[in-house]
């Protein structure tokens, strides 16, 4: 696994985040790697500043936090973990849906779980995806970013596309990478349906794709 940092030629990268991600993220990554570990990766990513010192629950852009900062911990902690690291990564992105399911009514909306639990599988994923991908674009789009989101029909599969990822922003990779998306997208899944669907990550503007591309199966696993 070869990662690169392709930032200055990727305007995605310069892009900011929703404050309240970074603290998400790096509140779940802390449980699997622990403050040492997690300052380790912070500090060998340009990431200094979040030591001891993780951004406040604001689901809103200060503009202190880039795509590009998001990418270089994601990037970081797929560098600390090595090759084996994938199911560790999956792990952090789902520990961060379970603080984003918490917080983010607007994402996450309980009243529509409650009616969605009497559709098919398939529709019930679709709802879920639908919903990030809507919630997601309008926290953007209120403050002043245009980021686009959509759920496509992929047989099988729905695909769930990112194409502004913060997961790769301004990296260059050998393979995918944005595998911790593969964690929130099966932990939303869950919480809307109760099962477990498989999700693989299969385009990755890492490698040079226009997006980056998750599958999320339309049945559950038996
Ligand atoms: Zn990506």
């Amino acid at each position: 696994m070869d990662i690169k940092d392709n930032s200055k030629k990727d305007p995605v990268a310069k892009l900011y985040l929703v404050d309240a991600y970074m603290r998400w993220a790096l509140l779940a990554a802390e449980e699997v790697v622990g403050k040492q570990g997690l300052a380790v990766v912070l500090r060998s990513n340009n990431l200094e500043r979040f030591i001891d010192h993780y951004p406040p629950e604001l689901l809103k852009i200060s503009g202190e936090i880039t795509l590009g900062d998001y990418a270089n911990l994601c990037a970081g902690l797929l560098t600390f973990f090595g090759r084996a690291g994938k199911s560790m990564v999956v792990r952090i992105g789902r520990l961060t849906s379970k603080y984003a399911i918490e917080k983010q009514s607007a994402v996450y909306n309980v009243t529509a779980r409650t009616a969605a639990r009497l559709m098919p599988s398939a529709m019930q994923v679709k709802i879920v995806l639908d919903s990030m991908a809507d919630g997601y674009r309008k926290l953007y789009q209120d403050a002043g970013q245009e980021l686009h989101f959509r759920v496509e029909d992929r047989g099988h599969s729905w695909g769930f596309v990112s194409v502004e990822c913060p997961l790769c922003a301004g990296k260059k990779a050998d393979t995918h990478i944005c595998w911790g998306r593969i964690g929130t997208l099966k932990e939303s899944a869950f919480w809307l349906t109760g099962k477990e669907f498989e999700v693989e990550e299969v385009e990755c503007r890492a490698m040079g794709d226009p997006a980056c591309v998750w599958e999320v199966s339309k049945t559950p696993k038996s």
